[in-house]
């Protein structure tokens, strides 16, 4: 959606294709770091964008073995608001569709679920989509595959994956909130357990971290067992564990991290996790999805506009600008999920504030900061 919006406001005409029929789906994260504020501001979208429901953090807090401390703090970075944001991710989805619903060049198509690559001459030249009316071609100068961890395209395009694993998966449900809870999303630490309370104004949002396929060992030990644990890291959620009366009310999400050697084939590119699928540590792969955007913007709009043909040298530049900060991130990710499961056998390591956390707080930045691009169009 954000290319979409920066490409048509530069004038070139596209297809946004989505799956679904709205962007309404809990299982996305919503933060949004400085870099993607500041990318708003400079959209001159900051006022209207500050408009849509959201919260502002200039400080995260985490409550480790039960004593709270600061793990992050925004308000010296020197930027157009040093915060970080939490947005439902449904919201940010349609405020970028409303804005780019003026351009004339611009057009989404919900309901429509990329299915297969037209490739002629060994070069992609379009997509073929299932709609409610049945398959339609679509064909295009460029296909970017935008299409997440699951990404078809990318794996119709046959560009090699490298998997660097991840040994955690999450447990997605909701709690209510009540009066006298804590007032904002925040992280709790116990004994090597980790869960993530977003605040959605009138419930939690939960993400419970486990050991990869541990699910159905949790599963085994039964509901109360499982509520029990809940109350032993969130200790104020324990006159509430009860709503969570069968496992249908928990989603299991799986946590990948790989990436593309190659982002790109002729007429094809990949971008956001279709490239480089991130782990939910540290919230960021929103906001580096949406740094590939502004790049691939950068260098093809006016090539674009021109109506040249897109050449891999020109797919190879958006690799290039991208690629080094979405490993970089990613190697972090795989450091903390490794530090986080070596925390769940080892007591002795439970009982001090993990490394990643006491790096945090002492050198806290917007991981998006220092590979962030300027819109340029
Ligand atoms: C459990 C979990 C929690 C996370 N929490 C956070 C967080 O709090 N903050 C954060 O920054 N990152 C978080 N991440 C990472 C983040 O979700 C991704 O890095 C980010 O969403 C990538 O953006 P994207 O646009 O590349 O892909 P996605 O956000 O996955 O979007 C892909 C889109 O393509 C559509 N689609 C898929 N297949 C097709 C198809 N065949 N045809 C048409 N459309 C299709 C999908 O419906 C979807 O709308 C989390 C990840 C996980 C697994």
């Amino acid at each position: 959606m954000m290319l979409g919006y920066l490409l048509a406001r530069a004038g070139v005409t596209l297809i946004v294709l989505e799956k679904h029929k709205d962007f309404f789906r809990d299982f996305r994260g919503d933060t949004l770091h400085p870099s993607t504020f500041q990318l708003m501001d400079e959209l001159g979208l900051l006022r209207s964008f500050l408009k849509v429901y959201h919260q502002e953090l200039q400080q995260l807090k985490a409550v480790y073995n039960g004593k709270e401390v600061t793990i992050a703090d925004f308000s010296h970075l020197k930027v157009a608001k040093p915060i970080l944001g939490l947005m439902a991710q449904w919201d940010f989805l349609n405020f970028l569709a409303e804005k780019s619903a003026p351009y004339p060049g611009f057009q989404l198509l919900r309901e429509a679920e990329v299915t297969g690559l037209i490739v002629e001459n060994e070069r992609v030249q379009g997509v073929k989509a299932k709609r409610p009316g049945g398959e339609v071609e679509i064909r295009a100068g460029l296909v970017v595959g935008t299409d997440g961890r699951s990404s078809i395209v990318r794996k119709l395009s046959n560009l090699p994956v490298i998997n660097t694993g991840a040994p955690i998966d999450v447990l997605w449900f909701r709690l209510s909130r009540k009066v006298g809870d804590p007032g904002q999303a925040f992280g709790c630490f116990d004994k090597g357990r980790i869960m993530i309370l977003i605040d959605r104004g009138d419930y939690w949002q939960c993400a419970y971290i486990i050991v990869k396929e541990g699910f159905q060992e949790i599963q085994a030990r039964g509901m109360e067992g499982f509520h029990r644990e809940l109350a032993e890291v969130a200790p104020f959620i324990q006159d509430r564990v009860s709503e969570l009366a069968g496992w249908g009310m928990i989603s299991l999400l799986s946590v990948s991290i790989d990436y593309l050697e190659q982002w790109y084939a002729e007429g094809l590119l990949c971008i956001g996790d279709a490239a480089h699928s991130m782990s939910p540590i540290g919230g960021v792969g929103i906001n580096l999805a949406i740094q590939d955007a502004v790049a691939t913007a950068n260098i093809l709009y006016r090539p674009l506009l021109e109506k040249r043909k897109i050449t891999l040298s020109m797919l190879k530049k958006i690799q290039d600008r991208r690629a080094f900060p979405a490993r970089i991130v990613q190697k972090m990710q795989v450091f903390i999920q490794n530090g986080i499961m070596q925390r769940k056998t080892n007591i002795r390591l439970q009982k001090r504030l993990p490394l990643f956390l006491r790096l945090l707080k002492r050198f806290t930045q917007d991981p998006c900061a220092f590979c962030r691009n300027g819109y340029q169009a």
